[in-house]
C-alpha cells in the first residue's frame, strides 16, 4: 500500500506531492493528461502564496521569472478614476508575481515525484484505513491517503451531483496574451460596453480579458474581431493590431461543502470554482496545497489521524474559498456594461472609493489577504 497518491498534476496536485515529496512521503502522482497541460490560465501570484512559499525555495524561483506589478488603474474613456496600491501592502511581497500558469507549473514540477502520465482516475473510495483507487485499464491502486486535486471537472470522483450548489454567472468574456509593451500596471478599463482589463506579463507581453457582448462564442475569426473591437474602443490600438486570436471563457462558482472525507482530501479546482475575473483560483489551491502538506506528512509519519487539525483546515479552507468566490463575484458584475446613468455612477463611486483609505482593503482584498492562511 502506497503512502499517498496525488490524483491531478495541475498546479495544486504538483505542489502538495513537491512538498510531501521532500518530506520524504512515499507520493504518487495520477495524471489523466500524457503531456503537461497547453494554453494560458492563472497569470498572478498572489503575496500569501509567495509567503507560503518562501521557505522551500520555491518563491525564489517563481519570482526568478515573474514580472512584479506593484499597482492597478482603475481607467474610463481613457482617464485615471484611482489606483490600486500593492506596493503600501504591508506584505512581504508588496506587488502580484505575474507568469504564465505553464512556467509556474514547470516550476512546482521541479519538486515533485515523477508524474505517472495517461493515468485516468475512475474512482475514488475511503474504506476503513485505506482508500482505493480506480483506474481506468489498469488495477487499482491501494493508498493510506488519497489527496484529489484533478480540477473542476473531476468533482463527480468524490462529491454526489447535487452536493455542490453550481452558480453559471450570465457572462462570457475574451482573452488574449500578446506582446504589447508597456509599463508593468495592470489596466482596468470600465466604460459602459463592459470591462477591458490588461496586466502586464514578462517579456513585454500582456494578458488581455473583455466582456463580451455576444451570447455564443462564435468561430474563432469572429472572436478576434470581437476582441480587436474590445481593444480599439478603449485606445489599445497597438495591441488590437497585434491580435491573432482570442480564446472565450464563461465563469462559475462553487465551493464544496465538506473537504476530507476518510482518507481522501480534496483541494484545488475539484474543491472550488471562483471567476478567474477576481484572479484567484490557482492561488486558492495553492493555499490549500501548502497550509495542508505538514499536516498530512505528520499524520503519516506519527500513524494518528490530526482530527483537530484536519477539521481547522477544513473550515479555514473553506471560509477561504466563499470569501474569495464573494470577491469574484463583486469584480464580475462590477465590470458588466452600463447605460449612461449606471456608468456615470460607477464612474464617481470609484474615484471617491480609490481616494481614501478604502482603496488599501480593495488592494488587500485582491492580493487575496483576507485569505485566513495570509
Ligand atoms: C481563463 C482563466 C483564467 C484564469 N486566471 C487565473 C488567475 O489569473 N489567477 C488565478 O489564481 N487563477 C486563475 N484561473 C484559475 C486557475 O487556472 C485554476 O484555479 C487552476 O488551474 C486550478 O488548478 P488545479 O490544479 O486545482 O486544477 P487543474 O489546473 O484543472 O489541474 C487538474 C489536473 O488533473 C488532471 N485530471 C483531471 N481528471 C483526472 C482524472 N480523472 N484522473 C487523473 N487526472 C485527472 C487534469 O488533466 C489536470 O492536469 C483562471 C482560469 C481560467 C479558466
Amino acid at each position: 500500500m502506497l503512502d499517498a497518491v496525488v490524483i491531478g498534476g495541475g498546479p495544486v496536485g504538483m505542489l502538495i506531492a513537491g512538498r510531501l515529496h521532500r518530506a520524504g512521503v512515499d507520493v504518487t502522482v495520477l495524471e489523466q493528461r500524457a503531456e503537461a497541460a497547453p494554453g494560458s490560465r492563472a497569470i498572478g501570484v498572489h503575496a500569501p502564496v509567495l509567503a507560503a512559499l518562501e521557505e522551500c525555495g520555491v518563491t525564489e524561483r517563481l519570482l526568478a521569472d515573474a514580472l512584479r506589478v506593484d499597482r492597478g488603474e482603475a481607467r474610463s474613456h481613457g482617464r485615471v478614476l484611482g489606483t490600486v496600491r500593492f506596493d503600501r501592502l504591508s506584505t512581504r511581497f508588496p506587488f502580484v508575481a505575474t507568469l504564465p500558469q505553464s512556467t509556474t507549473e514547470a516550476v512546482l514540477a521541479a519538486d515533485a515525484p515523477t508524474v505517472r502520465r495517461g493515468t485516468t482516475v475512475t474512482g475514488v473510495r475511503s474504506e476503513g484505513d485505506r482508500v482505493r483507487i480506480d483506474i481506468d485499464g489498469a488495477e487499482p491502486v491501494l493508498a493510506r491517503i488519497a489527496i484529489v486535486a484533478a480540477g473542476v471537472r473531476a468533482r463527480d470522483l468524490v462529491f454526489r451531483r447535487d452536493a455542490l450548489r453550481v452558480r453559471q454567472y450570465p457572462d462570457r468574456y475574451l482573452m488574449t496574451d500578446l506582446t504589447a509593451p508597456g509599463p508593468p500596471v495592470a489596466v482596468v478599463h470600465l466604460d459602459g460596453g463592459g470591462v477591458l482589463e490588461s496586466f502586464p506579463l514578462p517579456d513585454g507581453r500582456r494578458r488581455f480579458v473583455a466582456w463580451d457582448p455576444d451570447a455564443a462564442a462564435g468561430a474563432p475569426e469572429e472572436r478576434a474581431s470581437r476582441m480587436r473591437a474590445a481593444l480599439d474602443q478603449r485606445g489599445e490600438h497597438e495591441a488590437a493590431a497585434a491580435l491573432l486570436h482570442a480564446s472565450a471563457f464563461r465563469v462559475r462558482r462553487a465551493v464544496a461543502p465538506s473537504l476530507v472525507r476518510g482518507g481522501v482530501i480534496v483541494i484545488g479546482d475539484t474543491a472550488h470554482e471562483v471567476s478567474p475575473i477576481g484572479g484567484q483560483g490557482m492561488n486558492l489551491g495553492l493555499l490549500d496545497a501548502a497550509t495542508l502538506a505538514p499536516i498530512v506528512t505528520e499524520w503519516l509519519r506519527s500513524g494518528r489521524r490530526p482530527d483537530a487539525e484536519l477539521r481547522r483546515w477544513e473550515r479555514d479552507r473553506i471560509a477561504s474559498a466563499r470569501t474569495a468566490a464573494r470577491i469574484a463575484a463583486l469584480n464580475t458584475k462590477l465590470g458588466r456594461p452600463q447605460g449612461p446613468t449606471g456608468a456615470a455612477l460607477r464612474r464617481a463611486a470609484l474615484r471617491l472609493l480609490l481616494a481614501t483609505p478604502a482603496e488599501g482593503a480593495l488592494a488587500r482584498a485582491y492580493a487575496m489577504g483576507l485569505d485566513r492562511a495570509a
